[in-house]
């Protein structure tokens, strides 16, 4: 006897006509031809039955900020960073709170259950951190979120940057960030680097890092970060977000740098959108894509998952919630467009993110917590093509989120008059 029962289920793996049966807040089963009875049956008709998305890089203090106190004028990260400085000052707790529970609203209705936030210290009031704290616990019941004390400003740049990052860690902020690429000089972010990891290594943490956003080849924090991690004994727990200015790196440097960073099991985590947005900006043409090496580092063996980043803030007045647009963005710029290379994009929105995150009993084995979304698509290839309605959310297997099918009529003569949203005409009535 189950409580819910979701039959027809195709799975991310390739698996079809899957039954999946869930107990409590856990699958129970995951078979063809389950037996048994359920309070509730889905019938899900064929569709893709995925585990829950994963945000693994987002800014949920900047969201839907879009034009306060103005808009970016340049697009540019510089302007962007320029104008967070101007906004900082006017945010309050409770606009804040507003505005995140909003965004995690859109979030839910996507599918998107799992979050990595970083959290702006640079301003000793530290009202960023109040409020994500207070969201944190708010959305708990829907959404996990993780909270990365990020000094925007600069580590040490910043005027009590390094006493805001200590207090916000005390407040219970989770993981440590940073940003060394945005210190004064190239030495004093390696110094950053090192201090950061210390502090991880001190109070237990893991650490993530905004690190080498940037189109200088000779940014090379993430070298540094990758040292620190084996000799703090941090592997695993250490993720270099970003990491733009690989793509602009020398060959043979960089044929050193992977293996250092699979010894340290770096997680990778690029954010197509934006990178693709705001790198090259200080290029003509031949210009740069600015995202870094996905193909070769996941060749390497090492773990790579995409953010999204932004949504409507100083730096991306686009994004809206979905991990399959980043997903979509990611093949076009990596340009993996391979039937494997897709499916390891879709991993990298979903397991490899879970992963990166450290998210236990995530996925469809049995034991795992029922946080499951239905797509409207047959597989993970027509998920990322088409970035369809997610007809159902589940968490912990309760449906928290519908969406009605996109179906469109047509009135044409001899043509169908129905067109389920055109994912593959010819494989439905
Ligand atoms: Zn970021």
């Amino acid at each position: 006897m189950f409580d819910l029962i979701i039959r027809n289920a195709n799975l991310p793996d390739g698996r079809r006509g899957i039954d999946i049966g869930i107990a409590g807040e856990k699958i129970a089963a995951v078979e063809v031809g389950l037996p048994g009875e359920a309070r509730e049956v889905i019938d899900a008709t064929n569709r893709l039955v995925s585990p829950s998305f994963v945000d693994p890089h987002f800014h949920m203090d900047a969201t839907l900020s879009l034009g306060l106190p103005r808009m970016n004028v340049s697009g540019t990260l510089l302007e962007g960073i320029a104008l967070w400085g101007e906004l900082r000052p006017l945010l309050t707790r409770e606009a804040l709170v507003e505005r995140a529970l909003a965004y995690c609203d859109l979030a839910v209705g996507q599918g998107l259950l799992h979050i990595r936030t970083h959290v702006d210290t640079s301003d000793p009031r530290l009202v960023t951190v109040e409020a994500m704290l207070e969201i944190k616990e708010r959305v708990a019941p829907y959404i996990d979120l993780q909270l990365v004390a990020f000094p925007q400003d600069g580590y040490y740049r910043a005027s009590e940057g390094v006493e805001s990052l200590e207090r916000a860690l005390d407040m219970g902020v989770d993981i440590v960030g940073g940003i060394p690429h945005f210190e004064r000089t190239m030495q004093e972010g390696a110094v950053s680097v090192e201090a950061l990891c210390r502090i991880a290594a001190d109070r237990g943490l893991p650490v993530d890092m905004h690190c080498d956003e940037t189109d200088d080849p000779m940014s090379r924090h993430i070298e540094t970060l990758a040292a620190e991690t084996v000799r703090f004994g941090l592997k695993g727990r250490v993720a270099g977000s970003h990491l733009t200015s690989m793509h602009s790196m020398d060959n043979y440097y960089v044929s050193k740098l992977i293996p250092l960073m699979a010894e340290a099991e770096i997680n990778v985590i690029p954010n197509p959108l934006i990178n693709i947005m705001l790198q090259g900006r200080h290029d003509t043409y031949p210009k740069r894509r600015g995202m870094t090496r996905v193909r070769e580092l996941m060749a390497a063996g090492l773990n790579v998952s995409f953010g999204h980043d932004c949504v409507m803030d100083p730096w991306y007045s686009m994004g809206s919630g979905d991990m399959l647009e980043v997903g979509h963005m990611a093949i076009h710029v990596a340009q993996m467009s391979g039937l494997e290379d897709k499916k390891k994009i879709f991993d990298a929105l979903t397991v490899n993110s879970a992963r990166a995150l450290g998210l236990e009993n995530y996925g469809l084995d049995v034991g795992c917590h029922a946080d499951l979304v239905i797509l409207q698509a047959e597989d993970v290839l027509e998920a990322l093509r088409m970035k369809p309605t997610r007809l159902a959310v589940l968490r912990r297997g309760k449906v928290i989120a519908r969406t009605v099918p996109k179906i469109t009529e047509l009135q044409i003569e001899g043509r169908p008059e129905r067109i389920d949203a055109g994912y593959n005409p010819t494989a439905r009535p």
